[in-house]
């Protein structure tokens, strides 16, 4: 089966920065992995397991996390001193890697299957990820690339193979040929920002589509004031990163088979562009500083931790408020 990517996330590899496996999620374990897991780490005790109310048949439970979020099986560095999210050493890693839950190996892709191939985007709460938007390799461009996770010749993610295409109006589908067309387009435009009222109308959507007990800051105070005295004398430099953030929105895009089509698949890209520019502003407050590639870098990464990792995503694609 063919994997298509957009260009700019091909060179992507893992980096062992670490800020999955001390993200503080709920890691589910296959019940397959459980032997290999207690055999390969030594743990004969299983209080590396936690037991879940309603979890799916094939999950045994969920990997302990240390107080500070680590994943329990998260190697510290020898040299003594802990690590951050965003800047680990290089021995810092996974001490049960060969045999670490499919959750795991697919992060951070984030995967669209359907009769014409996996289609391939990145969650860029990882830096690593992030990193890749700053790096410009030429117009963007949907191309075909390896398959993002080794032992899965079909990797996890929405499997649509048996899906109709997607609507491109509420009463007309469209076919695979003319998807991919609308999706060689859409890629390659440049983001319409909304107004900054407006985004910070759809970044609120955003941030009550998070589940209870999870919450998300509010837009912060005097937006607009911030915006112009600490954002707005560095964006337009920055612009190529926000279009390939854009990119890589409606790219693989989940929603494009929600019940609104490719118009849901707008709506959220929309969405990620008001919350990147309120977690643009907010980074800009907290450091003090005009924006600069770092601070952007940042905001991606709330964004998408917000977007892909909190929000419920059928409520960001449905349009109506939770
Ligand atoms: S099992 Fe390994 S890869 Fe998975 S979260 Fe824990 S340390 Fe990270």
């Amino acid at each position: 089966m063919n994997t298509h990517w957009l260009n700019f996330h091909i060179p992507y590899a893992c980096q062992h920065s670490g800020a999955c496996c001390a993200s503080g999620w709920p890691i589910p374990v296959e019940r397959d992995r459980v032997i290999p897991i207690r055999t390969l780490s030594g743990r004969e005790d299983d209080s590396w397991l936690l037991s879940v109310g309603e979890a799916p048949a094939d999950v045994a439970g969920t990997l302990a996390v240390r107080a500070n979020g680590e994943c329990t099986f998260f190697r510290i560095p020898t040299s003594g001193s802990r690590p951050t999210s965003s800047a680990l050493p290089a021995v810092a890693g996974c001490a049960v890697h060969p045999v670490r839950p499919s959750s795991c190996s697919h992060f951070p892709y984030v995967c669209l299957v359907d009769p014409r191939g996996v289609h391939v985007t990145l969650s860029h709460y990882c830096p690593t990820a992030a990193a890749l938007l700053f790096e410009d390799p030429g117009p963007i461009a949907i191309v075909e690339g390896p398959s993002p996770v080794a032992g899965f010749a079909i990797p996890e993610g929405l499997d649509a193979r048996e899906s109709l295409p997607p609507l491109e109006s509420p009463n007309r589908l469209m076919t695979w040929e003319a998807f991919s067309d609308w999706e060689r387009a859409e890629v390659g435009k440049e983001p319409t920002h909304s107004s900054l009222a407006d985004a910070a109308a759809l970044f609120e959507y955003a941030r009550v589509a998070v589940p209870a007990p999870w919450a998300w800051a509010s837009v912060p105070t005097d937006l607009e004031r911030h915006w112009a005295a600490l954002v707005a004398p560095a964006w337009a430099s920055l612009a190529g990163v926000v279009q390939r953030y854009r990119a890589a929105k409606v790219f693989a895009s989940w929603s494009a088979h929600d019940e609104d089509g490719v118009a849901a698949v707008l709506r959220v890209a929309a969405i990620a562009d008001a919350v990147l520019r309120v977690e643009t502003v907010r980074q800009c407050v907290t450091a003090g500083r005009v924006l600069d590639a770092d601070l952007l870098k940042q905001a991606i990464r709330q964004s998408d931790l917000l977007i892909v990792h909190y929000a419920d995503a059928r409520v960001l694609s449905s349009g109506t408020t939770p």
